[in-house]
């Protein structure tokens, strides 16, 4: 199943502990269905120095929540809704099946 969800889409999510936070799309993982969205579902890591974090520690970082468990927003709706796929000329564009705003633009 390909995933509708894609990096920088504002979502909602629907399910789980984090159900009702908002948030933007980081990442996706289509093969095993799971997103990471920006500040949630964050965990403590262990860290060890890198060139990145140079002392180490731990940090926060967002775990993956699974794609059934966010749904987007319709900016026009502005709530979360099913979207659908459909061409515009010779694109196929993601669009709000509630009012039928195209999502990509
Ligand atoms: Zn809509």
């Amino acid at each position: 199943m390909a995933l509708k969800i894609r990096k920088d889409d504002q979502i909602m999510v629907v399910a789980g502990k984090e159900k009702g936070k908002t948030g933007k799309i980081l990442r996706v993982d289509p093969e095993k269905e799971k997103v990471y969205v920006e500040k949630l579902n964050m965990v403590k890591r262990h860290q060890k120095p890198s060139a990145k974090y140079k002392h180490g520690g731990i940090i926060e970082k967002e775990a993956p929540i699974h794609a059934s468990n966010v749904m987007i927003l319709c900016a026009k709706c502005k709530g979360p809704v099913r979207v659908g796929r459909k061409l515009d000329g010779d694109r196929r564009v993601r669009f709000c099946k509630k009012c039928g705003e195209v999502l990509d633009k």
